[in-house]
């Protein structure tokens, strides 16, 4: 029995990582690696994006993984503990910086470990998740420019996540951000790199991207769930199963819950040799789909993506189900065999 396997594309890839740097410019990129690439694998994702400049990493083990292959700034934003935050400010990592406990235990570490820290100062604009709030932003600066007076370390950039839900309510957060950055500039007479926006706001609200973009889905080819297709971007990965046993009805294929797809997911549409036939139901290592004519043991279905009619990508999966394309992505099991391909 064959194992589920999941193509990736370099020059699907290549040609997003394309489109979207041009359509973003002047904005630089951040390709956010964070979850194996989205589940594209981080060896393969950071050999084939060799020369972006920017990588966002979330945790600082994933950023020193990313260190090992590349000189590449990297951002990594998730607070960490003591130990880790050594090994970030040794490694050069960017680390950004959403509570004043987290800024005062990273210049801490940096007067410890004689590493000068880089930062990235996180303003909260509504999430209320991590963020330095408006009423805490003067504090904050007072203690981030003594440590940066002191050389223990750099402000070099300000950043924050938008919750995309209403352009209005996202334009309220955008002001928020750039209020508070300039606040920072006004004090301290210098600069910031300003990061705000990920995929979809970066791409259909130019006015609110700032000098660097976090993008993660759009460069893989993952839609927004009921968004439009993204001019010049393709599906990077396409998983493929193949047909182990045929009865009168259904087809069963060797792809299951085990792999990672969700038992929610019948009724779903999948790629057949004949067209888009339904996924009837799902078990641990199997499942079944509708018959088509001449179906036989060891013909391949497509769960998703491009090559045979009748496929949607993993954001038609993931809207069969009320999720999102990257949650489809990041939950294949390691028994999904990665192959690269054209
Ligand atoms: C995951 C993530 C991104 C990338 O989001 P996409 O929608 O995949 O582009 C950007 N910023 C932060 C803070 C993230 O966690």
């Amino acid at each position: 029995m064959s194992a589920p396997v999941l193509e990736i594309s370099g020059s699907r890839f290549a040609g997003n990582l394309r489109a979207v740097r041009e359509h973003l410019a002047p904005s630089e990129l951040m390709l956010v690696v964070k979850d194996e690439a989205y589940g594209h694998g981080l060896d393969w994702a950071l050999d084939a994006a060799s020369d972006v400049a920017w990588f966002g990493a979330y945790d600082v083990a994933t950023a020193l993984h990313v260190r090992e292959r590349s000189t590449a700034r990297i951002f990594a934003w998730a607070t960490s503990p003591a130990d880790e935050v050594d090994a970030a400010l040794a490694g050069g990592i960017d680390l950004g910086v959403g509570s004043w406990p987290y800024l005062e235990l990273v210049i801490d570490r940096a007067r410890h470990t004689k590493n000068r820290g880089r930062i990235h100062l996180k303003v909260d604009t509504g999430l209320h998740r991590n963020g330095i709030r408006p009423e805490e932003w003067e504090g904050v600066i007072a203690v981030a420019r003594a440590a940066h007076m002191a050389g223990l370390i750099e402000v070099v950039g300000a950043w924050s996540h938008l919750a995309e839900a209403s352009d209005a309510e996202d334009d309220e957060s955008a002001a928020q951000f750039t209020a508070a950055a300039d606040v920072w500039e006004r004090i301290s007479g210098q600069p910031l790199l300003r990061h705000l926006t990920a995929s979809a706001a970066s791409w259909w609200r130019p006015e609110l991207r700032g000098s660097l973009s976090r993008i993660g889905a759009f460069c893989y080819g993952i839609r927004s769930a009921d968004g439009p297709p993204i001019p010049g971007v393709l599906p990077v990965a396409a998983l493929r199963a193949e047909v182990i046993e045929v009865a009168e009805e259904t087809v069963t294929i060797g792809i299951g819950t085990l792999d990672g797809l969700p038992s929610i997911l019948h009724g779903a549409a999948i790629g057949t040799p004949a067209g888009a036939r339904e996924l009837r139901d799902l078990s641990i290592s199997e499942s079944r789909v509708a018959t088509w004519p001449g179906a036989a043991v060891g013909d391949r279905v497509t769960v998703f993506g491009p090559g045979m009619q009748g496929e949607g990508d993993a954001t038609s999966l993931a809207e069969h189900i009320g999720s999102v394309g990257e949650e489809i992505l990041v939950r294949l099991g390691p028994r999904v065999r990665r192959e690269i391909v054209v």
